[in-house]
């Protein structure tokens, strides 16, 4: 077995064990394999396994990874997902390249959005990505904003509000982030009845080092890079 198949496997039993601790079933967690960085081949490698979702940060990336593999590969189906900060500016680029956009941060985004998808006659799904760790240097709305983001952003009918994604601060003691994924969980469910109707609510959150604490706070989808493909090195992105 190769080692991106065991740390697959592993992984995956990992979401299984805490979907069960918090009374869920494994399939209720989606594992997104986190691929920046990583070439092509690895993401078809574990594609050949059975992995449908991934993670990409950068727009030039996802785009062309994208148009190389496509969204199928020998009868597996590909699901993209846009894990990263979006400018205004690229909104354009992500539209057909993207199942899901995870970072939704603002309205003049969620507007940049709204019109090229209309003039594509596409919709995309999107998460409100929220700043739950108290940091002033990330990315995301606070949780006190979100109740009037929603509000603002309701006339944007091509994009589709799933849920919340969120970063939690960087520690070696998952634990300890344990409260700041309680604090989405809890914007979501304040927000449920204004996400899409007639859809899975989405809870982005977790990354190789919490994902396990992450799921048994309610996340629905976990974004995992290290853990399946093995370190980063940076500079090599083809
Ligand atoms: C890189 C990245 C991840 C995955 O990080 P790992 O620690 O490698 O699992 C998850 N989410 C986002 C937004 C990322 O940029």
């Amino acid at each position: 077995m190769t080692d991106r198949k065991e740390n697959l496997l592993r992984v995956k039993e990992r979401i299984a064990e805490s979907a069960r601790l918090s009374d869920r079933q494994p399939d209720d967690v989606t594992l997104i394999a986190v691929s920046k960085t990583f070439p092509s081949s690895a993401i078809t490698e574990l594609a050949s396994y059975g992995q449908i979702d991934f993670g990409e940060n950068k727009v030039q990336e996802l785009v062309s990874k994208h148009q190389l593999i496509g969204n199928e590969y020998a009868n597996h189906p590909i699901l993209w997902h846009f894990i990263g900060h979006l400018q205004r500016n690229k909104a354009k680029d992500i539209v057909g390249h993207c199942n899901l956009f995870h970072a939704l941060d603002s309205s003049r985004l969620a507007r940049a959005l709204d019109t090229r998808l209309k003039h594509a006659g596409q919709h995309l799904d999107c998460l409100i990505q929220v700043n739950v760790s108290g940091e002033a240097s990330k990315f995301g709305l606070e949780p006190t904003e979100v109740d009037a983001f929603l509000d603002e952003i309701a006339e944007f009918s091509h994009v589709r509000i799933r849920g919340f994604m969120t970063l939690a601060s960087p520690s070696p003691d998952a634990e300890r982030v344990r409260p700041q994924f309680a604090r989405l969980r809890h914007v979501l469910e304040a927000s449920l009845d204004r996400l899409l109707p007639d859809s899975r609510p989405i809870l982005s959150m977790g990354m190789s080092g919490d994902f396990h604490v992450a799921i048994e706070e309610g996340a629905t989808h976990v974004r995992v890079g290290s853990a399946v493909f093995g370190p980063r090195s940076y500079g090599m992105t083809k």
